[in-house]
């Protein structure tokens, strides 16, 4: 059984076949980039061989016909024709308290994605163009959405209601809802396997997804009951170019002086804020990191920032879940930084987290970096949102 993943961005299409006969096997992978501009690019690997492909792509109907091209090329295809694909699975970024969890689409649940676009105005039109342009070039495939929000829907309504007048959460769904739902997910399922915990309901979990965009999440019993990003991927914990939660009372002060929209206002929370806005060095985790240690003392802050806000959500989330049994460090940064790790959690003994250092110098695998007899259990865990989507696109598919 072969199945496409595909994650749709604004001017980006990842995507990944599988072989999912068996094991999940990854047979090709690659990135259609600067879609919708000059330039469009497609990189096409398989094992480590790698094909670029320059072409035009003006929308993401053309971006999939090149995938499809690729995929059965002579030089480098996996597939004799695209009619071997089985199912394609789509990550789709927001779909309000609608789905809790994966879905066949249909013309109804297109409708809603739809619907959610005021909810998610960069990704969500997106990713119904690549589900809408797989449904034109393969008609009669089945197509799987795999939202970002589901896995959070368990939160209860005094985890995800803001504190504003009620009306505008009846009026328009404000509320928060959570991100990087697969990514929490697949950790968390992960980590209860490891340590002989599925299935039980009294399981505490921290999972710490520390990316260029970074969210947390508790979860008992594999239940999420809350995260650290809200309405949109913009709260929660400082991250590579977005600010995280500040006081909202910031915007009005910043724009009556700065004499700017509130358009150019989002712009800057985005995009010109978080550990780059700090430090003025870069949103890499690892040029700051070189930074500091040759004594920039920003990049510094914007590191120290970081650590803390993730120690004190942490320690907050600890107190939700009534106690912690284990945390999962994962993302880019999560699974390869040692060093935000043990800064991080340091401190947090008093709730039986302590990270070994020894055992904490690793990255990219799975492991266990707790002290020995340590309370609570320090996993880092290389995150596979891929291996969700295919996984779901299989199940619901058959
Ligand atoms: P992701 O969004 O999960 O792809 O993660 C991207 C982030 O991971 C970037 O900020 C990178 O700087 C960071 N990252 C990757 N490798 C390392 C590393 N060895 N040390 C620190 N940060 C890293």
């Amino acid at each position: 059984m072969n199945i496409l993943v595909i994650n749709a961005g604004s001017s980006s299409l990842k995507y990944q076949t599988y072989d999912m006969t068996d094991k999940p096997v990854v047979t090709a992978k690659g990135v259609c980039e600067r879609i919708g501009m000059d330039g469009s690019v497609l990189t096409h690997k398989v094992g480590a061989d790698k094909y670029v492909t320059e072409t035009p792509m003006p929308d993401h109907t053309a971006a999939i016909n090149a995938v499809f091209a690729a995929l059965t090329s002579d030089k480098g295809g996996v597939l004799k024709s695209m009619a071997d694909i089985d199912a394609v699975g789509h990550r789709v970024l927001h779909g309000a308290d609608k789905f809790s969890e994966s879905v066949i689409v249909t013309d109804e649940v297109e409708a809603v994605i739809e619907e959610c676009i005021p909810l998610g105005p960069l990704h969500n039109p997106a990713n119904l163009a690549g589900i809408r342009a797989c449904k034109a070039i393969m008609p009669g495939v089945p197509q799987v959405a795999v939202f970002d929000t589901a896995f959070h829907q368990t939160m209860p309504d005094y985890a995800f209601t803001y504190a504003l007048p009620y009306e505008y959460y009846e009026k328009y769904k404000l509320r928060r809802y959570g991100f990087h739902g697969s990514s929490h997910r697949y950790v968390s399922q992960r980590a209860a396997e490891i340590l002989g915990r599925e299935n039980d309901p009294d399981f505490k979990l921290i999972t710490c997804h520390l990316g260029n965009g970074s969210s947390f999440a508790a979860i008992k019993g594999g239940k999420c009951i809350d995260t650290s990003m809200g309405l949109t991927p913009l709260e929660g914990i400082e991250m590579g170019t977005r600010s995280g939660s500040i006081d909202p009372a910031i915007l009005e002060f910043i724009m009556s002086r700065e004499k700017i929209d509130v358009s150019e206002m989002t712009n800057i929370l985005n995009k010109k804020s978080g550990v780059l806005g700090v430090s003025g060095v870069s949103s890499d985790f690892r040029d700051l990191d070189e930074a500091a240690d040759s004594g920039n003392l920003r990049a510094r802050l914007a590191l120290n920032i970081f650590d803390y806000e993730g120690r004190k959500l942490i320690a907050g989330y600890a107190a939700a879940l009534g106690g912690v049994d284990a945390i999962v460090f994962t993302a880019g940064i999560g699974e390869n930084s040692p060093q935000i790790r043990e800064h991080m959690t340091d401190g947090l003994e008093f709730i039986g987290i302590s990270v070994d250092p020894a055992k904490n110098n690793i990255r990219g695998k799975e492991a266990d970096v707790s002290i020995d007899g340590g309370k609570v259990r320090v996993l880092v865990i290389p995150t596979d949102e891929e291996l969700v989507l295919a996984s779901d696109t299989k199940r619901l598919a058959q």
